[in-house]
Order: structure tokens, then sequence, then C-alpha cells
């Protein structure tokens, strides 16, 4: 909780604050916890965010059947944003309508990073990305267009989801790609008999659904699609649970199989373990495939092995992860930004710019995401797939509370940075209005979200 956080910091002068700015870019989980975090510690706070709504994976990657969770995390959200220290402005993009080192020049006291990870991790199959948004979809586009084509004035790309789809992936967010794939395929083929059945019950289950009408995939003439995974079942990142121990791992794989298993009792879609992507299959100019290398796990580590076999299928869907986008002027280390040392938030290079949330890890953090885990018993594993909203909760809880830690660092930066003139402050706020004013946004910041929630599904039903 930000209050019981805020005793750590007894000994600060809280009025002298507000002769610092702080920017934030992102004002979703991570950049709306600091934000509240700062602010109440009387820092002046300017959160920008690319979207016209600050709400990051959880309006745009959580599948919009979790309506209920997503409504409350983005309330939650609203809660943080709208304090009187805070100013939003909206569409407005790191590295696109901004530059980094334009940002460095406003005068800012600290600039934190909280742009999450939107960038797919390619397929590592040369060429491959010419034919992305083809018959090549990555997750990213994919879960936008899910989460949002119901609404009339959604300008997206548009895709058809195809039965016999290949989902390359493996962790959580490729569950949820093949269930999008077969909930659509399904819908479609329903209909096309005359069958309306909305996407919540297929969500309880298309198995439940089918058999409430006699039919099987068989009658629809579907075969469904295939999850093609590197590892085996029990490998698969698909809940956090403590591995460090023999029993626990053991314990882990068990109801990672288990998971799997009801995933594909309730939603009719077929597995294939071990395989790795290893070429692509081009056939009169189109994408038509994938040629996969078989692959296996010996003492827990994984090894390729020198067999090869060809998947056909009319879609390719990559669900292998997301990193951060780049940002021209902040170095990197591999996938994501280059923090000083692990321990800290700050990026390499600077005193006063941090990354924080999903920018620093591409992933979240799942060392705390075990420590939110629950132990799991025997008699819930049945139950565990009602739990996977839960999974995802955890996963906002413990971003949220890993920005709570970073903040002391970020707040001892600041107080040692210098307290900013009224000159800067005042071109500071001038410039700030001059980007809300291009956005259409007033100041009114509960005005703003109600003009621009989307129209929700389940109000269409
Ligand atoms: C499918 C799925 C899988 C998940 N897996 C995990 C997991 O394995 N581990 C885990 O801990 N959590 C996971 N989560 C939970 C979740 O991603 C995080 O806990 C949390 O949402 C991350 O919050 P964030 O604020 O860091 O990033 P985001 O929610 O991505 O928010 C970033 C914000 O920054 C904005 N932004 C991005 N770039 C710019 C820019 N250049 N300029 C201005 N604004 C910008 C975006 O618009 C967005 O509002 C998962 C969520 C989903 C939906």
């Amino acid at each position: 909780m930000p209050f019981i956080n805020l005793l750590t910091f007894t000994t600060m002068n809280i009025k002298d604050h507000g002769h610092h700015f702080i920017a934030i870019f992102g004002g979703a989980v991570a950049g709306a916890e600091a934000a509240l975090l700062l602010s109440q510690l009387g820092f002046k706070i300017v959160v920008f965010d690319q979207g016209l709504l600050p709400y990051g994976k959880i309006e745009d990657g959580l599948p919009k059947w979790h309506a209920k969770l997503r409504d409350k995390e983005e309330r939650n959200i609203d809660q943080k944003l709208n304090h009187p220290n805070i100013m939003f402005v909206p569409g407005v993009k790191l590295g696109r309508d901004i530059h980094f080192r334009e940002v460095l020049n406003w005068g800012f006291s600290a600039v934190i990073l909280a742009t999450g990870a939107w960038k797919d991790r390619p397929l590592p199959i040369e060429g491959i990305d010419v034919y992305n948004d083809k018959n090549l979809i990555y997750q990213n586009n994919l879960l936008k267009w899910f989460n949002h084509k119901h609404e009339p004035d959604y300008d997206g790309p548009q895709y058809e989801m195809k039965d016999g789809t290949i989902v390359i992936g493996g962790g959580l967010a490729s569950l949820d790609v093949v269930k999008i794939v077969m909930i659509e395929t399904v819908q479609k083929a329903l209909k096309d008999r005359g069958i309306e059945v909305d996407m919540f019950k297929l969500d309880h289950g298309i198995s439940k659904v089918l058999e409430s009408h006699g039919l099987t995939l068989r009658d629809l003439n579907l075969k469904s699609c295939t999850l093609y995974y590197r590892r085996r079942a029990q490998d698969m990142p698909l809940t956090p649970m403590p591995t460090d121990t023999p029993e626990k791992l053991q314990k882990a794989q068990t109801v990672r199989q288990k998971i799997l298993e009801n995933f594909l009792k309730k939603y009719l879609f077929s597995f294939e373990a071990c395989s790795a992507p290893y070429d692509k299959i081009v056939e009169n100019g189109a994408l038509t495939g994938i040629r996969f290398q078989r692959t296996k796990i010996a003492d827990g580590k994984l090894a390729y092995l020198d067999e090869y076999f060809d998947a056909h299928a009319p879609l390719i869907i990559s669900s292998i992860g997301s990193i951060p986008e780049k940002i021209e002027g902040i170095s990197r280390d591999g996938a994501v930004f280059k923090i000083k040392d692990p321990k800290s938030c700050r990026i390499d290079g600077f005193n006063n710019v941090f990354a924080i949330g999903n920018a620093v890890t591409g992933k979240g953090n799942i060392n705390e995401s075990i420590k939110h885990s629950r132990e799991v018993s025997g008699e819930i594993i049945e139950n565990i797939l009602d739990r996977q909203q839960e999974d995802y909760e955890n996963w906002h809880r413990s971003t949220a509370t890993k920005v709570q830690k970073d903040i002391s660092e970020i707040v001892h930066a600041v107080e040692h940075a210098q307290s900013l003139s009224d000159d800067i402050k005042d071109s500071i706020i001038a410039k700030v209005k001059k980007f809300q004013k291009k956005s259409g946004y007033t100041g009114d910041y509960e005005a703003w979200i109600k003009d621009h929630l989307p129209v929700r599904l389940e109000d269409l039903l």
C-alpha cells in the first residue's frame, strides 16, 4: 500500500518537493503507481502516455473476456492519476512526438520510463517478417484487434482467424492466443449454421457450447489450431509457482500439465511439444507453413535434435514474448534498457533517468510474482483455470510492489538534484499545456476518460 511506503520517507521535507518536476512516460500499472507515490510526497508530476487512455496492457493485452478485472484495474489507475500534483498528457509518444534529448532539455528533475514491453520478440527465422500482417501475425497486434474490433470506430488492422492456424509460443499469453483463434473460428462456423453464440459463452468452454448443441468440431468441418512449444507441457511458464526445490518443481510441473490439459479439454485445440521454429515454408510468394526442429529436455536443459518436420497452415501467429521498444538516446542491454546495476532502476549513463515495470524486465518481475503466488493444493488444481484471472491480478500487484521499492532510489536522486527555478517550472508547465492542447485534453481527467472510454462488447450484446 502506498501509504505504508510513505513512512520510509519520514526525514523528507515534503514542502520542498514542489520545486521538482518529474516526467513519467507511460501511465499504466507501473507509471500510475510511481505517479501516485511521488505526487503524495509533494513532487509535481507530468505523465505522458502514447495512448489516449493510460491503461497499457490492461486495455490492449488482457483479453476482453476478463472484462471485470479490466474495469477494476482501470478504475485503480484512474484513482492514482487523478491527483492535483499530476498533469496528464495523452497521445504523446516518446521517440515519435517528443525526443528523449528534448525531454532532458526541458529541465525535469527526473525522467521515469514506465513504457512497458510493446515490441513482439521477433521469430528467429530470417526473412519471415516480410509476411507480417499477411499470413503472419504477432501477438500484440492480434490482441489489440481482438479487444477492439467490435468498436464502431476501430480503425486498426483487420484479421481473420483461420482453421488450422499454427500458434508458436508456450506462456500464458500463447494460451490466450489459441483461445482467440478457437473462439473466432468456432463462433463463425456456428453462425454459418444459424447458431449465434457470444464470445463470453465460448470463453466459459467451447466444448460445453458444442455439447449443448449436440455438435463436434468435425461436424463444423474444423480441424482446430495447434500450439507449438519448444519445451514440454510441464515446462510451460503458465502460473507463478516457486521451483527452487525438487519437490516444488515437481508440484509446479504437475500444475502446469493440469492447466494445459484443462485448456485442451475446454477449448479443443492441439498441442505439439518439443518443436522449435526452424525455417519458413514459402510457396508462390506466400508464407504457407513453418519447418520445425525437434528438441528434447535433458537435465532440465533444452537440446536441439537433428530432426525436422514441416507444418502447413493458412495462418501463423507468433506469441513468444514482448520486449521494450527502442528509444533513441537510451542504451540497451540486449532486449531491455540498460540499467546501472541489477538492483538499481537507474538507466546507465544518466543520474536522473529511471525505468520501472515491464520496461525493465520485458515482462514484469517474475520473482515478485512468485512471492505473490499461492500454494496450489490437489483439489484446487481442478479449478485452476478459473484462477487465471487471479494470476493476472497478482502480476499487476507485483508490478506495483516493485515500483514501490524503486521509488526510494528515485526520490533520493531527485532530492539531491537542484531545485528548479521558477522560470524552468513555468517553461515546463507552458510546454506541457501546449502538448495537452494538441491532444485536446483540457485538464479534466475524469471527463477525458468518460469521453474516450471505448464501447464495451458486453454493452452491445
Ligand atoms: C498476456 C499477458 C501476459 C503477462 N505476463 C506477465 C508476466 O509474465 N509477468 C508479469 O509480471 N506480468 C505479466 N503480465 C502483467 C502485466 O503486463 C504487467 O504486470 C503490467 O501490466 C505491466 O505494467 P507496465 O505499466 O509496466 O506496462 P504497460 O501495461 O505495458 O504500460 C506501459 C504504458 O506506457 C505507454 N507507452 C509505451 N511506450 C510509450 C512511449 N514511447 N511514449 C509514451 N508512452 C508509452 C503505453 O501506452 C502504456 O500505457 C502479463 C499481462 C498480460 C496481458
